[in-house]
């Protein structure tokens, strides 16, 4: 068994079909639009031949995943904490800023928001300033049990 196997992007994905021609094993050729993992041999044709670059090679299996230890997770909170205040500060700012710098507080307030994102991700949340995060908490809404966390984060990061 190889040890990678592709893994095809739909979204990216522009449908000419070069990867069907190149599969020495007809993996690539399946009618779920996924590649065939089962015959799959890792060659990585596929993915040189993609002009969209929709293919990856990815490990058939992944690493552990490391243990999350409190210590740093509450680190994690403290940086994000901090990121959040700075937020604040610069969305104040953002109100008295010329054209110029606002381009600037934009991107630092951007900036900002995506470090969080990571902290947060690192430490196993997910935070819904994306659209996709976004779509599943609205799913999530609809679960009675569930719709008024799902509600709370929403409101939380708009
Ligand atoms: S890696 Fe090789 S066998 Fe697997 S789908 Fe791509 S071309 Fe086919
Ligand atoms: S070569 Fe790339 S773009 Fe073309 S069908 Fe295959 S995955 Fe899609």
């Amino acid at each position: 068994m190889a040890k990678k196997h592709a893994y095809r992007n739909i979204k990216m994905c522009t449908k000419d079909c070069l990867c069907l021609f190149v599969c020495p094993t007809g993996a690539a050729n399946n009618e779920t639009g996924q590649i065939d993992y089962s015959k799959c041999i890792g060659c990585g044709a596929c993915a040189e031949a993609c002009p969209s670059k929709a293919i990856t090679l990815i490990p058939n299996n992944m690493p552990e995943i490391q243990p999350k230890y409190k210590s740093i997770i509450d680190k994690n909170f403290k940086l994000a904490n901090f990121k959040i205040e700075e937020i604040k500060i610069l969305k104040y700012l953002l109100k008295k800023a010329t054209n110029e710098e606002q381009k600037i507080l934009k991107a630092l307030i951007y900036s900002n928001q995506i470090i969080i994102e990571d902290l947060m991700r690192e430490s196993g949340y997910m935070l819904p300033n994306t659209k996709y995060s976004k779509n599943l908490l609205n799913n999530i809404r609809k679960n009675e049990e569930l719709k008024e966390i799902a509600q709370e984060l929403i409101e939380e990061f708009e």
